[in-house]
């Protein structure tokens, strides 16, 4: 019976692995330049590795050379927050299976580091404890892996980054200048000697790289480390310092102090489900109910790679989940529709003023708002309702006429007007009440 209820349980968790691709950015300066490719999140548990490559993809601009980003290499095991639901991704790049749920990723992220464009491959991690060249504790010691730049050896052949001791070295004293939040923060350089004494690290990434002739480096923050802010600090000082090694010029829309960062990484900004329904996920309730959804295949687009909807199972109902990484932001209770795209445009009155919106547009109002959806669409206004009636097109709706409970965010300010046609949903718009101050 045990081994049929583990059976079982390993069965589960890999349906419920969402087979969710990487994303992959090429970031190209105007100035033309050496190329760095950045892979975050080869290990679901190390957020510092997957967080930090998310603001490289929404918040730099490059100038001179090019940056290729993959942010989330392992997104299954990203959303469930375990190292590798389908086994240690690290340790399949010397040989891989065909069967291996991972083989496509590995496989194609094989691609990317030996394409002849790269010049330097960066793996992130957040690794056990601290690492130190001699022992002085549990947590602070040569076995551990946090605050480091990791080789794989001394250099190898490339004559433009092949002094892989050397640019470590150059990198962590760069961190070390001024940069730490405290002491025992600071960086080291851990060579592995992986051909001659460690087998595990032979089937890495990095050793793949080197096998290759393409310079390569790990940059591992410390899992002992709390604060999430903190360890993408540590790392994007750490990619910027290998960046100005290879000659990136970048800009980046904020200052890098830990406080801009932790800011960062507490926006989540917009999302748009099935292009049909766009949520404010700074705003957004912890549930939402009745929202119309596809059974299966619904998707979502963000300017941030780490935000997805995924299936969430509970023991009364299948619902879905909006997450950043592995934080979930919003569960959606679904109403299933078929999806109708007929409608391009939505006529509106707001305020007294006449306007067209796009499908999934969101829009301010004062006092008053009316849709002029086409005879044959039906409009449901959620938390307004006047009696006899089902179809609240052309209806003028004041905003003392919602009731506030029905408001999908936690201001109670945004309201949906959803569209349908014959059944079918065609979009959801957000009207926020704003009081003109
Ligand atoms: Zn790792």
């Amino acid at each position: 019976m045990r081994k049929l209820f583990l059976g079982l349980f390993l069965c589960l968790s890999i349906l419920q692995g969402a087979k969710l691709d990487f994303d992959f950015y090429q970031k190209h300066g105007e100035k033309p330049g050496h190329t760095l490719l950045v892979i975050g999140g080869i290990h679901g548990n190390e957020p510092g590795s997957y967080f930090a490559p998310m603001l490289l993809a929404t918040s730099y601009t490059i100038t001179k050379g090019n940056l290729w980003l993959v942010p989330n290499l392992n997104f299954d095991s990203i959303v469930a927050y375990r190292r590798g639901i389908y086994g240690d991704m690290n340790r399949k790049f010397a040989h891989i299976d065909k069967d291996d749920p991972d083989y496509a990723s590995v496989m194609r992220v094989k691609e990317l580091i030996t394409d002849k464009a790269v010049d330097m491959v960066l793996n992130l991690h957040d690794g056990h404890g601290y690492y130190r060249e001699t022992w002085e504790s549990s947590i602070f010691n040569p076995a551990a892996w946090g605050q480091a730049c990791i080789i794989d050896q001394h250099k190898i052949p490339d004559p433009k980054f092949g002094e892989l001791d050397k640019i470590a070295q150059q990198v962590s004293k760069k961190l070390n200048n001024g940069h730490l939040d405290t002491d025992h923060h600071r960086f080291g350089v851990k060579n592995t000697n992986t051909k001659y004494k460690d087998e595990q690290q032979q089937l890495s990434l990095t050793y793949f790289s080197i096998t290759h002739n393409k310079p390569a480096f790990a940059i591992e923050t410390s899992k002992n480390i709390k604060e999430l802010h903190l360890k993408v600090f540590y790392q994007l000082k750490a990619i910027e310092a290998y960046m100005d090694i290879v000659g990136l010029e970048y800009e980046r829309d904020f200052e890098l102090t830990k406080e801009n960062v932790l800011n960062k990484i507490s926006y989540y900004g917009k999302a748009t489900i099935n292009g049909n329904i766009t949520l404010d996920l700074d705003s957004v309730k912890r549930v939402l109910h009745y929202v119309p959804l596809k059974k299966r295949g619904n998707t979502l687009q963000s300017d941030n790679p780490l935000i997805t909807i995924l299936p969430h199972k509970t023991l009364e109902r299948n619902l879905f989940k909006v997450n950043i990484g592995h934080k979930t932001i919003t569960y959606l209770y679904p109403d299933y529709f078929q999806p109708d795209r007929s409608l391009q445009t939505v006529a509106m009155e707001i305020d007294g003023v006449k306007r067209t919106l796009a499908p999934a547009e969101n829009f301010s109002f004062q006092k008053s708002f009316k849709v002029l959806a086409p005879e044959g669409y039906r409009v449901n206004i959620i938390g307004f309702t006047k009696k006899g009636m089902n179809n609240e097109n052309g209806v003028t709706v004041r905003a003392k006429d919602i009731a506030d409970r029905f408001a999908m965010d936690k201001q109670e300010q945004r309201f949906r007007i959803e569209i349908y046609k014959e059944g079918k949903f065609c979009t959801m718009l957000i009207a926020k009440k704003s009081s003109g101050k």
